[in-house]
């Protein structure tokens, strides 16, 4: 495609996009172009009194009557209900709780039971990290094996004794998308069950998790779904296992009767057994105004929006920034694409630096990785034209040669 040609250019694009005005759902600080939002998504306006609310007149006034009074029990489903047209699934698949890391324990888990007689685990190599060690714990627990094979060949590995394959559906690096109905379809007839990590698709991405038959997934709450540092995660059990699909967490709130106190553990009904300990409240509250920010605009609307400012970013960058040494990680065709761009360049660290020093939020990733979240409920064409423009100056100014440049910490 042809970029902009000029900042103005750029801000002509913005005024005719139909999605501009959502913008103002978020608080975002003046003069900062937020790039990060796959990371950390943005403060909707809306939190902080929705918060109060419930501080206020729920748990002041309620105390412990709250619980019934106020349905803060139904919340994790209420959520999950919420959430489950953003993943096309129906509202009793989807279940809010605890972090992405524990419910895919779980699910693994989980998925595994399904299939006693397979032995092993098939991951992909550049998962992301917390997957691979929850993997690597439960394959400890369970005596399983854990067979880790490259992105670019995730099937080459399937055979007879496949229990579960364990796929991000986009990839926290590089921003490529699997293809989910055609890999869920080759292990299923392979005879295996699928879990999708959601995480960096889950409020930018349209999903099908019906339409695929996917089995299992989680995702994250906190990222495009702007649910707020550590928000609670959400999983999906379809509802054909849900009967026989077992949560390994137990815990009294995924009972069939929690407050019968019973000595022994029988598993509620549906997706109410994959919840384990109480549910933050108060977590929630905030997560469901992130998720209402994601359900104010269709989501043809919001990929259509994403792919473009994606194709605008490689697009100025390459026009920009010639011979800069930079190469695109992210793959070309939209079709494969999520909803951050990665590109590699030796002094990565430094240049992701810079630009964060220009009021550009952009992350690092080892070990040559600079990637660039297009949130497309806030980010502006206008805000690419300037982050490219800074990333020339800094690539002019060879940013990685300042005595001031020195190796810093690491954010998730
Ligand atoms: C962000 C992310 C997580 C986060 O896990 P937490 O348990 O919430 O810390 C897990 N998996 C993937 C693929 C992620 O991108």
């Amino acid at each position: 495609m042809t970029p902009p040609r000029s900042r103005a250019a750029a801000l002509e694009l913005d005024a005719e996009e139909p999605l501009r005005g959502l913008r103002e759902l978020f608080e975002l600080p003046a003069g900062l172009i937020y790039l990060d939002g796959n990371s950390l998504g943005p403060v909707p306006r809306a939190t902080a009194g929705r918060l109060a609310a419930r501080v206020g007149r729920e748990w002041g006034e309620a105390l412990i009557a709250g619980w019934s009074h106020h349905d803060w029990l139904g919340l994790p489903r209420r959520l999950g209900a919420r959430l489950a047209p953003l993943l096309g699934a129906e509202a009793d698949e989807v279940l809010v709780a605890d972090s992405t890391s524990v419910n895919l324990f779980k699910v693994v888990a989980a998925a595994c039971a399904l299939r006693p007689a397979r032995r092993r685990i098939v991951t992909q190599a550049g998962i992301f990290p917390t997957d691979r060690y929850v993997l690597d714990g439960l394959v400890r627990l369970s005596g399983r094996e854990l067979e880790v094979v490259t992105a670019e060949a995730p099937l080459a590995a399937l055979a007879e004794d496949v229990a579960c394959v364990v796929l991000s559906h986009v990839d926290y690096r590089s921003g490529a998308l699997h293809d989910l109905a055609g890999i869920t379809a080759a292990v299923h007839a392979a005879g295996g069950l699928v879990v999708w990590d959601l995480s960096h698709s889950a409020g930018a991405v349209p999903i099908e998790l019906g339409a695929a038959a996917a089995d299992f997934a989680v995702g994250c709450g906190y990222k495009y779904l702007n649910g707020g540092p550590g928000a609670p995660a959400f999983l999906f059990v379809a509802r054909r296992h849900q009967a026989a699909a077992e949560n390994p967490l137990s815990g009294w709130l995924g009972h069939r009767r929690p407050f019968g106190f019973e000595p022994s553990y029988q598993p509620a009904a549906g997706i109410d057994r994959f919840q384990t300990g109480t549910p933050p409240v108060l977590a929630l509250t905030a997560f469901e105004v992130g998720i209402e920010t994601v359900l104010a605009a269709p989501l043809e609307q919001l990929r259509a929006k994403s792919l473009a400012l994606s194709e605008t970013f490689i697009a100025l960058v390459e026009a920009r920034c010639p011979a800069a040494g930079l190469t695109l990680l992210t793959p070309r065709e939209a079709a494969r694409r999520g909803s951050q761009v990665a590109f590699r360049h030796p002094h990565a660290e430094a240049l992701i630096q810079a630009l964060a020093a220009r009021g550009v939020v952009g992350d690092f990733r080892p070990p040559d990785v600079l990637r660039f979240g297009l949130a497309p409920l806030y980010v502006r064409f206008v805000d690419l034209w300037d982050a490219v423009e800074a990333l020339r100056e800094a690539l002019a100014a060879r940013v990685w040669e300042d005595a001031a440049f020195e190796a810093p910490h690491a954010v998730p």
